[in-house]
């Protein structure tokens, strides 16, 4: 299902993103050794990447930059992976990949926060940590096994003793959880709108408001169309993500099944009743089976989310209401909740949640399928495709080359029966468990 919304009004990032750049639409034909389609953190840390090594780089969006999913996501900076255990990574992709995804991914924050530090970025950057908490005292096994796993990988970290976590959250709702150091948060759009300046500070050109409508092979070279200009490049990556468009590939949206994500945000609340909820500036989230992921921004809103299953999502009023009593649930000091912003986004997701680079043709590439981890991973890719457009052997990558695959539709039915499954099973347990206060019910 895919979903836009009119997100100047109801997206909080662009109400509080650091100013859009002033950038025109492209006129001309142009010609450059590599050409990048899509102005989202996939593209722009791309771009910046070759740009700092001297490579002559356009970027050509088809909106503004970070109108897709890098300008609507929830700022989180996690560098661990969805779902999989290293044992399925494995399987997947045999030891020397999975090695190396894994080094990539646990580093991967670090790189976000040194792009910000050395370009400056005005993006909101907090890095004191994420709470992973444990929403009953038999899920603290597994929070320390994967504290223990990623700080074997290069990811430092803590467990948290209940107290901590109630302290450090605001919230008794936990049991104690996993400090997950190095990691953190940031304003989304700002960071897109950051890089983009940073690309352009290095010498890569971008252009907004023309959407690529065909590429076309012209000799070695690679023929790039908009509705009033063109470029010719040498190479080319496609880096449209879940906001994949018209033409340029035909079939590359059928790489990933767009699972929609609604987006929260509060009217700022007075600072001393900030001062009693995540008064650390950490992201939260626990281990619910519809998680409970939270976190503020500098001007003083709460941040959260809603995942798609049943009227969840699909209706504005019933999911208001819901997080309403939920974040009422959770922190019960903040009272009545004002929850001004409400924006949608697609996120690209594929089952194995870890970025696909696919090679269309030669010296045509692209990658997506980040599966909601684009904060830091997309980043990290950035200097990854940087490597291969600039001629590094595609074997000695941290992720694969691939021939270009489909996806199996579903994913976004899946992950809403998971959501109320989630749902169901917390009740449930929490009942058994002799809970007081069950959380509350759409
Ligand atoms: C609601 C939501 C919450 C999320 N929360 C988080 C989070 O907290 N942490 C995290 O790490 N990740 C999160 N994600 C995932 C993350 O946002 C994405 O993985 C990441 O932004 C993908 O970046 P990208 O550059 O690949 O794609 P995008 O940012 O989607 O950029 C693609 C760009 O390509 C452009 N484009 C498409 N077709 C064309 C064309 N024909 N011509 C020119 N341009 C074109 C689009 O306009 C778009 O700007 C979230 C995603 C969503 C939707």
């Amino acid at each position: 299902m895919k979903i836009t919304t009119d997100l100047d009004t109801n997206c909080v990032w662009f109400r509080t993103a650091a100013e859009p750049l002033s950038l025109a639409p492209l006129y001309t034909q142009l010609h450059c050794d590599i050409a990048i389609v899509g102005a989202g953190y996939t593209g722009l840390t791309t771009a910046l990447r070759l740009a700092e090594a001297g490579q002559d780089v356009i970027v050509v969006e088809a909106q503004e930059v970070g109108y897709g999913a890098s300008g609507r996501n929830l700022g989180h900076c996690t560098p661990t992976l969805h779902y999989w255990p290293f044992s399925k990574l494995k399987k997947m992709y045999g030891l020397e990949y999975a090695t190396r995804i894994i080094r990539m991914q646990t580093q991967a924050a670090k790189q976000v926060f040194s792009l910000i530090e050395n370009y400056q970025i005005d993006c909101e950057a907090v890095c004191n940590g994420i709470l992973r908490l444990a929403a009953s005292p038999k899920h603290l096994k597994f929070l320390e096994k994967q504290k223990d796993f990623y700080q074997e990988h290069g990811l430092p970290g803590r467990m948290l003793t209940p107290d901590e976590a109630r302290d450090l959250s605001g919230s008794s709702r936990f049991h104690g959880g996993w400090l997950m150091e190095g990691a953190g948060h940031l304003n989304p759009l700002g960071y897109a709108r950051g890089l983009a300046r940073a690309a352009l500070s290095q010498g890569a050109k971008i252009f907004i408001q023309s959407p690529v409508n065909g590429l076309k092979k012209d000799g070695s070279q690679w023929h790039l169309q908009t509705a009033e200009g063109s470029v010719t490049a040498n190479k080319v990556l496609l880096a449209t993500g879940a906001y994949t468009i018209g033409p340029p590939w035909p079939g590359l949206d059928k790489a990933f099944d767009p699972v929609p994500i609604v987006g929260l945000a509060t009217d700022p609340v007075d600072p001393a009743l900030r001062q009693q909820v995540l008064k650390g500036d950490h992201s939260l989230v626990d281990t619910h089976g519809d998680p409970i992921l939270y976190k503020w921004t500098r001007d003083n809103r709460l941040v959260t989310t809603a995942f798609f299953s049943g009227a969840m999502g699909r209706d504005p009023e019933k999911t208001r209401d819901y997080m309403t009593r939920k974040t009422q649930w959770v922190f019960p000091q903040l009272g009545s909740l004002n929850w001004t912003c409400y924006w949608y986004g697609n996120l690209d997701a594929q089952y194995r949640t870890i970025p696909r680079v696919f090679r269309l043709d030669d010296n045509v590439y692209s990658c997506l399928g980040f599966s909601g981890r684009g904060v830091p991973t997309a980043t990290a890719m950035g200097s990854v495709l940087a490597d291969l457009l600039a001629g590094a052997n595609e074997t000695e990558l941290s992720v694969p080359v691939e021939s270009f695959r489909r996806v199996l539709p579903g994913l976004a039915t899946l992950q809403s029966i998971s959501f109320k499954w989630g749902r169901f099973r917390d009740r449930l347990r929490m009942r058994l468990d002799g809970a007081s206060e069950l959380p509350p019910t759409l």
